[in-house]
């Protein structure tokens, strides 16, 4: 099994892009994990349940990422990352939803916990028209 993990994210990346790529690069399709940092401007979604669609909202302005969590799973036969995020603007006024393309880094730090076993498998789910783990493993 593999170790658990500590990665400084790269400035000016995007934040969900590099997450991936870490995940990735280590071949790890399991997993656990958090980022602490901080963003210069971050893209954040809220699924509408009603309509079964994202809505998306950008804040371009700097934040602190208060908490950021995901996990790590498998989707289409690829790594994918599904992570949600907690911002703090200079008044420590926070917002928060699911961590969407768009969020650039400023500085954030990655710690990851490999999971043993059996990788989940997203597939489309017809009632929540969201791609969700087939069973929990
Ligand atoms: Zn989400």
């Amino acid at each position: 099994m593999d170790d658990p993990f500590l990665v400084r994210l790269p400035t000016g990346d995007d934040l969900f892009e590099a997450i991936t790529r870490v995940f990735r690069e280590r071949s790890v399709r399991k997993a656990t994990f958090t980022v602490i940092g901080a963003t210069s401007r971050a893209v954040l979604g809220y699924y509408d349940q009603d309509v079964k669609e994202y809505r998306m909202k950008a804040f371009d302005v700097p934040q602190e990422i208060v908490a950021c969590m995901g996990n790590v799973s498998e989707k289409d036969g690829e790594v994918f990352v599904h992570a949600h995020i907690v911002l703090a603007d200079e008044d420590y006024a926070c917002v928060a939803g699911h961590l969407m393309l768009g969020t650039v880094i400023f500085a954030a730090e990655l710690s990851a916990t490999p999971v043993p076993g059996p990788v989940p498998v997203r597939v489309f789910d017809e009632t929540t028209r969201l791609a969700l783990w087939s069973q929990s493993s």
